[in-house]
């Protein structure tokens, strides 16, 4: 059956007051629905109970409160967890929890797949298939707080470093981060959203503007030769460009932007790109992830050995710069970074 309602959930508070409007309800109504959404999870309307039985009769002719399914929930030995989710029109995205001692992050997807085919990222070898709406992005969330709620846990952080390439979906994901900032939504702090790109800089400095959330790049090469390669974005946002916008984007004191950085065993982790990699970083505010390479059946790249990890990062170390190795978690479930597909792996031949 064709679903015409209109999805309430994905709406920020000021088009859900719009959207209100036409019933000519009070403007306190969209914050009442919008805490049902995103603090309560409602699903359907009748369970609002501060609205009256003749408006919840309207909203749920008119509106709706999209839920995609969980169909696949997996753990991993280290207590990461991922899901997959099945969308409306049957494509699929993954999202990965990944508990610390004094943090819960989520690691959302904002795409069904990806285009920029990064050599070395799992998501990007099945290619691209769509954007997420809002309601898609936000629901993962949705999903994980109420997971974690039901164990008297609290989500910390959201890290946009699932599926796909974030700041090609500038649209649906500037209305997310608006969801999840806002105290009628998930209430989070901005630098505990992280948006994470693969360099599309022009979309990452308007983001910027709007919303005093966290910002990664991933560098992964230190000369534009190399990074084209691995990168075939660079060709479009080369590095000079691409550090000078990580420059302009604007820090409360003592926040920095991070530089990620995919280890690949004898591609861009000597003891030369260690030292191109540092000079390139001079005066920027940044701190460095090391992520050495998680490997997958799509890529012929090898991770380094532990010593070589240690020793990259000691060089950026000892020229001032904030490094650190990222810890691989829930690889057993392929739930590491690079490693999500959604179901694509069921597609394929
Ligand atoms: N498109 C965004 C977000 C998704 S990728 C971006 O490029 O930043 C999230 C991080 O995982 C990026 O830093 C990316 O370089 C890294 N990554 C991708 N494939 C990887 C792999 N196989 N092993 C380790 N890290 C990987």
């Amino acid at each position: 059956m064709q679903e015409n309602r209109t999805d309430l959930k994905g709406m920020p508070l000021a088009e859900l007051e719009a959207f209100l409007s036409r019933w000519g309800k009070e403007r306190y109504r969209a914050r009442q629905i919008s805490r049902w959404i995103y603090r309560r999870f409602a699903e359907d309307f009748s369970s609002m109970t501060d609205l009256s039985m003749d408006f919840r009769g309207e909203l749920s002719r008119e509106c709706r409160v999209s839920s995609p399914p969980a169909e696949r929930v997996e753990a991993s030995s280290d207590g990461t967890e991922k899901y997959l989710f099945r969308l409306e029109d049957g494509e699929s995205v993954e999202s990965v929890l990944i508990p610390e001692e004094d943090r819960r992050t989520l690691c959302i997807s904002s795409q069904v797949g990806c285009a920029l085919t990064c050599g070395f990222c799992a998501t990007g070898a099945a290619g691209f298939r769509r954007n997420m709406n809002t309601a898609e992005i936000v629901h993962q969330v949705c999903f994980a707080v109420k997971r974690l709620e039901e164990r008297a846990e609290r989500l910390t952080n959201v890290v946009f470093m699932g599926m796909g390439e974030p700041l090609e979906n500038p649209r649906e994901v500037s209305r997310t981060i608006a969801i999840l900032l806002s105290q009628f939504g998930f209430g989070l702090p901005g630098k505990r959203v992280t948006v994470s790109t693969a360099g599309v800089f022009p979309a990452m400095l308007a983001l910027a503007k709007g919303y005093p959330v966290s910002f990664a790049v991933s560098i992964n090469a230190p000369r534009d030769d190399l990074r084209s390669k691995l990168m075939p974005l660079n060709r479009k946002y080369p590095l000079k460009n691409l550090i000078a916008a990580m420059k302009k984007i604007p820090l409360q004191s003592g926040r920095k932007v991070t530089a990620e950085y995919v280890l690949l065993a004898g591609v861009n982790d000597s003891e030369r790109d260690a030292g191109d990699f540092a000079r390139l970083l001079k005066g920027a505010r940044v701190k460095v992830n090391l992520i050495p390479y998680n490997a997958h059946e799509y890529g012929d790249f090898t991770s380094p050995r532990g010593e070589t990890v240690d020793r990259f990062r000691d060089i950026l170390l000892s020229e001032g710069i904030q490094t650190i190795t990222r810890e691989r978690r829930g690889a057993d479930i392929r739930a590491a970074c690079g490693q999500l597909q959604g179901a694509a792996e069921a597609n394929t031949p």
